[in-house]
């Protein structure tokens, strides 16, 4: 078993460095193939103990931090264990088997690899600056030219079908197919905008297949591994149900007390800390619900970061219109029959038999809790 991962050192089988930075892309599959590693060797041979780690540490800074750190690599050593490190890292989120750390860490390999790649194809890195992006095309299946219009920037035109199904979930109002360049069946973008659906299609990649179907033996065989990864799953989930709302705990009593949230605030709460990404009108409502009972612009955006199409700048600005910043109107969070009509009524219960509001059904519970609790303690005292 030695000898193979021995081979794999020492054989030159031709690595090119920046293929470790792209560990889901079929060449970057060839290699580990090719290199003997069997998945015994994988899960439990000293010699790749380091490559576990890695594999390891890729999980933990996708959960912290929802990107995957890009190491300098300074030998031929280092380009293995990033590549070894990225299916064993697929292994341990299989193991693990929770759909929230399965879209966290796509999500992150996702991100870190579109960085990369704007690095890449930027400085011409590995080659001239267009090739990268040819090759991920290519990878990818999408045809596309690349052209400049006189005194224009950098273009890219690519095949509306295949556009469609990358921006599927790119909720941004410019990603509609209306407000773009569609001549003879293929859709103009600026060179940037192409880039960010190349991070959708290694999202659907990385994605593709998780959670693997891992024989409960090899699970046994790697737990020493999943401890780590499964406390600071639950911190972030607690941080996410604690800090984001603002709470003061011990509080004896919650202006922001999400257990009163009506089921339809909490169904879309839930998809958002799970990573789902949720339609336009779900957002604006959960966006402009939270503005209503108290929640500071930057506690939204904070719940939006699990988002897969997370942009910053973007949400800040649309929770600040949501808001009434800048002179404009300040939005109240739709009634019952709006919400109903847009498919976000979910999960009634028989506190919305009363209200025609979730804002409504929010202060009719914190009335009926505040009167629970109140009952509760001169029982307490009578007794
Ligand atoms: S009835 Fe109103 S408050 Fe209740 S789940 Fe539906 S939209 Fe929300």
């Amino acid at each position: 078993m030695v000898d193979i991962i021995m081979d794999w050192h020492a054989e030159s089988i031709p690595i090119p460095t920046h293929t470790c930075f792209y560990p889901f892309l079929s060449v970057a599959s060839e290699y580990v193939e090719e290199s003997g590693v069997t998945l015994e060797n994988l899960i439990s041979s000293a010699v790749l103990e380091r490559a576990r780690l890695r594999g390891k540490g890729r999980i933990l800074e996708a959960i912290r931090d929802g990107k995957v750190k890009k190491p300098v690599i300074l030998s031929k050593a280092q380009v293995e264990t990033e590549l070894l490190s990225y299916p064993f890292a697929r292994i341990l989120v299989s193991c693990i088997g929770d759909k929230y750390l399965v879209r966290r860490y796509a999500l992150s390999e996702a991100k870190s690899a579109y960085e990369k790649l704007l690095e890449d194809s930027s400085t011409g890195s590995t080659g001239s600056d267009t090739d990268i992006i040819n090759d991920m095309s290519e990878e990818f299946g999408i045809r596309v030219d690349f052209f400049r219009l006189p005194a224009e920037r950098e273009q890219v035109q690519m095949p509306f079908f295949d556009y469609l199904r990358f921006t599927a979930n790119l909720r941004d109002k410019r990603w509609k197919l209306v407000n773009r360049g569609l001549e003879k069946g293929m859709v103009k973008l600026r060179r940037h905008e192409f880039l960010r659906i190349i991070q959708e299609a290694m999202y659907e990649r990385i994605k593709k297949d998780l959670p693997l179907d891992v024989p409960s033996d090899i699970c046994g065989a790697i737990k020493g591994y999943v401890g780590d990864i499964k406390k600071e799953l639950e911190e972030k989930r607690k941080k996410f149900s604690d800090a984001s709302f603002g709470f003061e705990s011990g509080s004896e009593f919650l202006v922001k007390d999400p257990s009163c949230f009506p089921p339809c605030i909490s169904y879309i709460l839930s998809n958002l800390k799970e990573g789902v990404n949720v339609p336009h009108s779900a957002r604006f409502a959960v966006t402009a619900f939270l503005l209503n009972v108290g929640l500071t612009e930057d506690e939204i955006i904070e719940i939006y970061k699990n988002s897969p199409d997370f942009d910053e700048e973007q949400t800040r600005y649309q929770v600040g219109h949501i808001a009434g910043d800048k002179g404009s109107v300040r939005y109240t969070s739709p009634s019952c029959a709006t919400m109903h009509t847009y498919g976000n009524c979910v999960g009634k219960d028989e506190i919305c038999e009363k209200v025609s509001h979730p804002l409504s059904y929010y202060k009719l519970k914190l009335k009926l809790k505040r009167k629970k609790e109140q009952q509760d303690k001169s029982n307490k005292k009578e007794s």
